[in-house]
């Protein structure tokens, strides 16, 4: 193709439900294939790339404490199962020749690397993709707020959030077609109008580092690569 990469480094966050398809839990194969071969699509051409994929599609801390868990031990187990979801995904990289390393910001080294900065650099230099884990490994935060940290630490020229919806609209698309989808907006316009784009700890994070930030669509294909050739995709948000 055309295409030309915008950005050199990406980090791109993933709802766990991104993953689920059409199964209402847990993982769908096609549909993380197909990821992972989008991803192999912008590796290829030299972007590098942080992904930080969510727990939602398998345990949410706040659902548990519906039944409940504590909401520490409750976090605790949506933070594994983001783990558990980053090596299913380091392992469909793996197939399709994409080099990956899980890091996790909780100490599990028997399955994966602990997260340490300097070195998801260097991971990073040397083209490997790598997953950020466990979220920031503390309660109380979503993976927004991970991947909105991560994305400042490794110095990532552009956050992607990739959900259901393609970008960010006035109200809620879904219960009503009519509903206007923004290009651009600020953070500050963000919080004003009190649009559901990530909790607001991830929205100030962004902000205040001035981290740019798209939503797009996963499941529509082709719409990551136009993002990282910076094309307009989506809603693209702004300090
Ligand atoms: N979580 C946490 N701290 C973090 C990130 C995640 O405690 O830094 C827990 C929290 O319980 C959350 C769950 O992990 O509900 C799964 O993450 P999230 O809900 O953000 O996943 P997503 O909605 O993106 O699939």
């Amino acid at each position: 193709t055309e295409l030309t990469p915008t950005y050199r480094r990406v980090l791109l966050k993933l709802s766990g439900e991104a993953l689920m398809g059409n199964l209402g839990h847990g993982i769908d194969p096609q549909v993380m294939m197909r990821v992972a071969n989008e991803v192999r699509e912008i590796v290829d051409l030299g972007v590098q790339l942080g992904l930080v994929i969510g727990g939602g599609n398998i345990f949410r801390g706040v659902g548990l404490t519906a039944i409940g868990v504590d909401r520490v031990s409750a976090d605790q187990m949506g933070m594994l199962a983001t783990v558990m979801n980053a090596l299913a995904m380091q392992d469909a990289l793996r197939k399709v020749d994409v080099h990956a390393r899980v890091m996790s910001a909780i100490r599990i080294d028997a399955i994966c690397e602990d997260y340490i900065r300097r070195r998801a650099i260097s991971h990073l230099d040397k083209g490997r993709v790598v997953l950020f884990a466990a979220g920031t490994g503390n309660p109380f935060f979503t993976t927004d707020s991970a991947a909105s940290l991560r994305a400042i630490e490794i110095n990532a020229q552009l956050m992607i959030k990739a959900t259901k919806v393609d970008g960010v609209y006035a109200t809620d698309p879904v219960a009503n077609p009519q509903a206007t989808r923004f290009t651009r907006l600020t953070y500050n316009e963000v919080l004003a109008r009190q649009l559901g784009v990530m909790d607001t700890t991830a929205v100030v994070l962004c902000r205040d580092n001035k981290m740019p930030l798209r939503v797009l669509d996963m499941g529509k294909p082709g719409a990551l690569l136009r993002a990282i050739c910076g094309q307009d995709e989506g809603t693209l948000i702004h300090s």
